[in-house]
């Protein structure tokens, strides 16, 4: 996915910009990039791949250098950014956390046009320059964004560096979040609101979908309200959000809770204790011991002063030796039990198929598996959640394949809870796995737990619904 943060001072802006932009980190592996802009030294700027790196360590070395009142930073899972642009709107720098699915087609429509794109530094289209490209054909920073919201397929939200202040612009349907803060003299922009609380920033308000606004160290100021419609990764909730963070006034840790508390009442399986697979399947498992009134203990931790995150390699083999290598069960409270794990969700199943490997030879009797959101049966179109390059890579599908002959057909039927075509996939996905037991939270339990009503979130990945006409969005 990426996430950027961006910040406007009346003092120094690069100690709050460097920790802000680190507080992104889980949300993406690839590269990572600071701007900051000051009026006598203009744009400074750098960027960093964080393949076998972390942003602090990349960056701490080379903080001096940068300079000023006003910065952006990114944490990115795809291009180098930020891109730093000379325009007839003057000169900015934009990032973005997007995902462009026609970016080939503009992209050869603008070079018809006789314009260029220049950075292939990546030796592939950098879709942030794209769209700078798209934003620099409009009369206004207004018009312009409006013009990579109609032209673009997937979602973009951004922050741009003007010399005259940050202007963040949530995607159009608000997938990706933005979340403003605010402390005495300075602003905040974020994807993550837990950038905030060590930088003590309070935070002010969620960007709508859509909105466009600019920020300047003392107030914000709309330049273009939100639409009507919004779409808003459920995933976040899910899985990508940091616990402490809260998007639209809903705090990640305590949908997690409230979800695995659901799961935990409708669950009559018995088993000694439960335990959270960290880090995401933690909260959930908290709130399932309180719903099934079983104890919570901690079976398998997670080996945090070399892993301190979810490093993800690109080669899938090296991906699963580090997955579990990371985790370390604790015998000693596994041997003779009935255990129930909680996971966050269920991708291609190999990482889980080790883990329970690994926890059945510590000793486990029995591993039951309880899974925050339904299985994804389609893959996302719109924020790249997984690194799978087909919908094939995802175990769901490899079991419809093998149903069916066709990976694609009766999809709707396989996405509906307690369908016999649904049971038979989650029995297969047991006995591939290896468990005693395994249940997915219900689409409704899900929903329920996140508080909004279904049409303003994005589910697609587990019933395929969100396909919509994404430009026909009308303002507020
Ligand atoms: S398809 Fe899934 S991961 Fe992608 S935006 Fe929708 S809910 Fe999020």
């Amino acid at each position: 996915m990426g996430g950027i943060f961006g910040t406007i001072s009346q003092k120094d802006c690069v100690n709050d910009l460097f920790y802000g932009t680190d507080y992104n980190s889980h949300l993406g592996t690839k590269r990572a990039g600071m701007v900051t802009f000051d009026k006598e030294r203009g744009f400074t700027r750098s960027i960093h791949s964080l393949e076998r790196s972390y942003f602090r360590t990349k960056f701490e070395d080379e903080l001096s250098s940068f300079c000023g009142k006003q910065g952006l930073g990114v944490i990115s899972d795809t291009d180098p950014q930020p891109i730093i642009v000379n325009s007839h709107l003057g000169r900015y720098a934009v990032v973005t956390v997007a995902k462009i699915n026609n970016l080939t087609d503009i992209a050869d429509e603008l070079l018809q046009q006789r314009m260029h794109l220049s950075e292939l530094s990546a030796n592939t289209l950098n879709q942030t320059e794209l769209v700078a490209l798209l934003i620099n054909m409009g009369n206004s920073f207004v018009e312009g964004i409006n013009h990579v919201f109609r032209r673009i397929e997937g979602s973009c939200s951004m922050l741009v560096l003007t010399e005259d202040g940050i202007i963040a612009a949530r995607d159009f349907l608000g997938r990706t979040p933005l979340v403003i803060g605010r402390k005495e003299g300075a602003y905040a922009v974020s994807s993550e609101s837990s950038s905030f609380p060590n930088l003590e920033y309070d935070t002010v308000r969620d960007v709508g979908a859509g909105e466009i606004v600019q920020i300047q160290a003392d107030g914000i100021n709309v330049l273009q309200k939100p639409f009507k419609r919004r779409q808003i990764c459920s995933f976040l909730w899910v899985y990508y959000g940091f616990p402490t963070s809260t998007y639209e006034g809903i705090n990640v840790e305590e949908t997690r809770e409230r979800n695995g508390k659901m799961m935990g009442q409708e669950d009559d399986t018995p088993a000694d204790f439960v335990c959270g697979i960290p880090d995401s399947g933690v909260g959930m498992a908290v709130g399932y011991a309180q719903g099934h009134g079983i104890p919570y203990r901690r079976a398998v931790l997670k080996y945090t002063p070399t892993w301190p995150r979810s490093f993800t390699p690109s080669n899938q083999a090296h991906r699963n030796l580090v997955a579990k290598m990371k985790l370390i069960p604790n015998k000693a409270f596994l041997k003779g039990q009935r255990v129930v794990f909680c996971d966050d969700s269920i991708v291609r199943g190999t990482q889980l198929r080790d883990n329970v490997r690994t926890f059945f030879d510590a000793g486990a009797k029995e591993v039951h598996v309880r899974i925050s959101c339904p299985p994804l049966v389609y893959g996302c179109p719109y924020i790249g959640f997984t690194s799978q390059k087909s919908d094939m890579e995802l175990i769901t599908r490899r079991i419809i394949k093998k149903f069916e002959g066709d990976a694609g057909k009766n999809l709707n039927k396989y996405a509906t809870t307690d369908s016999p075509e649904y049971q038979r996939m989650v029995d297969e996905i047991t006995r591939e796995l290896g468990l005693t037991t395994l249940r997915f939270a219900k689409l409704e339990t899900l929903v329920r737990s996140i508080g909004l009503p279904k049409c303003d979130l994005c589910t697609h990945c587990f019933d395929g619904s969100s396909y919509c006409h994404e430009h026909d969005n009308d303002k507020a």
